[in-house]
């Protein structure tokens, strides 16, 4: 039912992930048998972004614009669909590389955005009861290079005596406790935040269930192609099954962006994740994770780990094994095949990195790979496509979107519904979309990549 590979469209058949090995109800699903030839507004992927920002455009709203969502593949089999369930900010490690690229204002608003989110979620899942899984927790941050986690406790000293970030939710621990607080061996300091972890399709999905029971039009397998300017301020929304007149669209297709949208080729590149599930065999009992991690080797390579409430554990990341290899990761939309290469270096992940699970006898279950949308200046683009009226954009979440897509879309949706400008949306100011940026000659993320593919990074 899905169209050929080509050019940054999803690949057909992705391998399946832990989230949506289960068949569910809405992952075929199709509204009508025919597409609308007309719709209000057009919503193109049905991840946590498209999904989100449907629920806002049609909450409480007394007149609701008729809506048709697309999506090329199954409903959320995207990102949102393959990817660690881990909603944590990275408030803390990364203020003070945006505090460089965007100034301190700009950096400390999208931290406490990012915060936000996690009790945005929590609400919403709470409002609209939903059964995800959600649980909210603690994030550790666990460094284990000594270079890096001395600069760590100096930036954090530093934003604590400056009094520039609210750092009440965060907890510094140095070298002598790291180990014992954390759990990780040989850890050399950690930082502790408050963060949350859900089954992510099973709260889209649910979601847009109740969307569909309103009236939503949802049409599976149907890529989008092209969508091109009818002359009278409405546009041609293209897809493998026929043509939908639409007076504005909602670009929710992350990595794939730029395949309708060729402007934003060089700003957001799909990027290849790696993930796993692991679970102990013969349900043999293992010592009890509190916490999420995000487990810092270096400054290029980490994992996240989510230890789920049934006892199994989500790790993704596996950097290591390939990151160096960039025609394996950048660029690369192939979720239908494993990174063999990166696929052992789960085996024996828990025995190895944690004190007290050496007896464990956790096995790796099964192991998927995804596609990000990494942005080029590591911000996600939102607002009105440069020099398309009525063309919205939200995409390029780089590693880590689910601190970020509640609230982005429900500002979103205030765009497209009410004509709001960026400005006042309430979003942090560098997550605005705009041809500057499109245009940018500078690229922070090659910058960042490039010593580990010459092979100059010191790892
Ligand atoms: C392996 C992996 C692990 C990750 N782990 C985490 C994590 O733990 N925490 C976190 O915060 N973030 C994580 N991320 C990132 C996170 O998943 C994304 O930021 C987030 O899901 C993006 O949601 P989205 O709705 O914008 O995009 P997506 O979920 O990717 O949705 C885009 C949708 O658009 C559809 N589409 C694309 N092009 C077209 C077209 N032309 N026509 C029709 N449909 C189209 C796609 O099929 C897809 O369903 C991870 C990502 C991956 C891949």
């Amino acid at each position: 039912m899905t169209s050929k590979i080509a050019g940054r469209l999803p690949v057909v058949n992705p391998v399946d992930s832990f989230w949506n090995a289960e068949p569910k109800k809405l992952d075929d699903y199709r509204s009508t048998a025919e597409l609308p030839s007309t719709a209000d507004i057009v919503i193109i992927g049905s991840g946590f972004s498209g999904v989100a920002t449907t629920y806002f455009l049609l909450k409480d709203n007394p007149n609701p614009p008729s809506i048709v969502l697309l999506d090329a593949r199954k409903i959320c089999n995207g990102a949102t669909g393959r990817n660690g369930g881990h909603i944590k900010p990275d408030t803390y490690s990364d203020i003070p590389k945006f505090a460089k690229m965007f100034g301190i204002e700009a950096a400390t608003h999208i931290a406490a955005f990012e915060t936000s989110n996690i009790y945005a979620v929590k609400d919403l899942i709470e409002k609209e009861g939903l059964d995800c899984d959600f649980h909210m927790t603690r994030a550790l941050d666990v460094f284990l290079d000594p270079k890096q986690a001395n600069g760590v406790e100096k930036a954090y000293r530093e934003i604590v005596r400056a009094g520039i970030v609210n750092v009440s939710d965060m907890s510094f621990t140095p070298k002598k406790d790291a180990e014992r607080i954390s759990g990780v061996k040989n850890a050399q300091a950690c930082i502790s935040y408050t963060a949350g972890h859900l089954w992510p399709s099973k709260l889209v999905h649910q979601l847009l269930q109740k969307l569909v029971d309103q009236g939503l039009n949802v049409q599976a397998h149907t890529p989008v192609t092209s969508v091109s300017a009818n002359g009278n301020g409405s546009w041609s929304i293209r897809t493998s099954r026929g043509t939908i007149q639409a007076s504005k669209v909602v670009h929710t297709t992350n990595a794939y962006a730029s395949h309708i949208l060729p402007e934003y080729t060089k700003s957001i590149t799909p990027l290849r994740g790696v993930c796993a599930h692991l679970e102990s065999v013969n349900g043999k009992k293992t010592p009890h994770l509190v916490n999420t991690y995000g487990i810092r080797f270096d400054e290029i390579n980490n994992d996240y780990l989510i230890p789920r409430a049934d006892g199994s554990i989500i790790v993704g990341g596996a950097r290591p094994p390939f990151w160096h290899n960039k025609k394996r990761y950048f660029d690369n939309i192939q979720d239908n095949e494993l990174v063999d290469e990166a696929t052992p270096y789960f085996d024996n992940y828990m025995q190895r990195t944690f004190r007290g699970w050496e007896n464990s006898e956790m096995k790796t279950k099964k192991v998927w790979t995804g596609i990000l949308g990494y942005s080029f200046d590591f911000m996600p683009h939102i607002g009105e496509v440069p020099d398309k009226p009525g063309q919205f954009i939200m995409a390029g979440f780089t590693g880590y979107g689910m601190p970020k897509i509640l609230l982005s879309s429900k500002a979103l949706a205030t765009m497209v519904l009410d004509g709001v400008p960026f400005e006042e949306t309430g979003l942090p100011s560098p997550f605005k979309t705009t041809k500057q940026r499109n245009e940018s000659k500078e690229n922070p993320l090659e910058d960042c990549l490039g010593d580990l593919w010459t092979g100059k990074a010191k790892l």
